[in-house]
Order: C-alpha cells, then structure tokens, then sequence
C-alpha cells in the first residue's frame, strides 16, 4: 500500500478540496491519504468536516487527520485530545521546520505528548528527539516539501542512528505538490537513505502506522 500522510486541503490553506486531491492521488498509484489540515483551538470543525467527506469518498481511503500548527508547547496535549475527539485518526505536528519559527521545544513536548503519530518536518533534531521518538514510536519525517526538506539529510541521519521510524510526506498545498512513488524514492534516496530502507519506509511503514491506530482504538 502507498501512502500520503500529510497533506492540506481547501479546509485550511490548501488549493484542492479533498474530493479532488482523493481522485488524483487514486490516478498517482496511491491506495490511501491522510488530509491533515492545519489546526488551532478556533477551527477544530475542519476535522469534523473531514470526517463528513472521508465516509463519501471510495476511490481511495480517505484517513481523517490533522496537523496541529504554531501550538503553544503546553497546549498540545489538549489540542490533540481535541483532534482525536473530533475525529482525527492521524496527528501531525507541525515539527521545528529550519524555515519558520515554530516554538522552541514543539519536538519533544509533541513526542512526549502520547498523542501524536507523525513529527512533521522537525528539522535539527537532537539525539534526544530522535531517542525519544524511537521511544514512543513517532514517526520522523522526510518531506518532499521546499525549505522543510532543507534537513532531510540530517533528520534521517539522526533517526537511522537511533532507531527511530521515518515516513516520506508531502505536506502537499497545491497541485504540483501532489506526490508520486518515484518523488516519494527519490526524495528518499536524496536524504541519504539506503534503498532497501526507503523501499521499507514508502511501502511498510504507513502501514505499521496505520494498523497500530487501529488495534489502539480496539
Ligand atoms: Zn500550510
Ligand atoms: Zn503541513
């Protein structure tokens, strides 16, 4: 199975509505997307409308998510319990990107959080994150999106050396966005990434992911 687990749509400040960012992503080979819009405490009704549309769609499977953004780092605990109310099955945070100025120490707070599934391009990672995230079992993320994919290298670098899991996202906002099996390998290979692993990383490991999500929620 391929998959897309961070990806925006009109919801927030994406250019597609997910109907079509579903139907494209079926024609790019991909078998199921997360859309994860961006989220605060004053729009938790984008999940909720995600929610509405991922029962309509069935080209793909449509997983609900979110991505909780610019969160102050004592609030993401409650905010992500707010997501998942609502219905998000996938939680990114939006990690120490090395081009905005996401909050000191978003990285470890969300990992230490309990609640968050993905840590979204997290940039100059320390040993400790990486530790942590191999600890709790968050996923470190490569991403094919420009300016955050600055530190790929160093982000799988440091998860290869702690055992941490890796997943390669888009964060796709617009149309040429979108991703493919072969931008998925190629970003993957880029980061410095054995084959064999990047193979594993596009095609296993969002299903491990995924399936852990729903043995948890048994
Ligand atoms: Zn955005
Ligand atoms: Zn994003």
């Amino acid at each position: 199975m391929i998959s897309d687990f961070h990806i925006h749509s009109v919801y927030s400040d994406g250019d597609l509505l997910p109907s079509e960012i579903a139907e494209r992503y079926r024609v790019n080979g991909f078998d199921r997307i997360a859309i994860t819009d961006h989220i605060d405490f004053s729009n938790l009704d984008v999940v909720e409308k995600l929610t509405k549309i991922s029962k309509e769609i069935e080209n793909i499977e449509l997983v609900v998510g979110a991505e909780l953004t610019f969160t102050p780092v004592d609030k993401i605990e409650k905010l992500a319990e707010k997501a998942r109310s609502c219905g998000a099955e996938v939680i990114v945070m939006h990690g120490e990107s090395p081009v905005e100025p996401v909050p000191d120490g978003t990285n470890i707070a969300a990992i230490e959080s309990g609640l968050i599934d993905i840590l979204a391009h997290p940039g100059y990672i320390t040993d400790e994150v990486a530790e942590k995230a191999r600890e709790q079992n968050v996923y470190l993320e490569i991403t094919t999106r420009c300016g955050h994919c600055y530190t790929n290298g160093h982000v799988a670098k440091k998860a290869i050396e702690h055992n941490a899991p890796l997943i390669i996202n888009s964060d796709a906002h617009h149309l040429k966005d979108l991703l493919t099996p072969k931008k998925a390998m190629k970003v993957g290979l880029g980061a410095g990434i054995p084959k064999k692993l990047v193979k594993e990383i596009i095609h296993e490991n969002p299903d491990k992911l995924y399936s852990r999500k729903t043995t948890n929620k048994t």
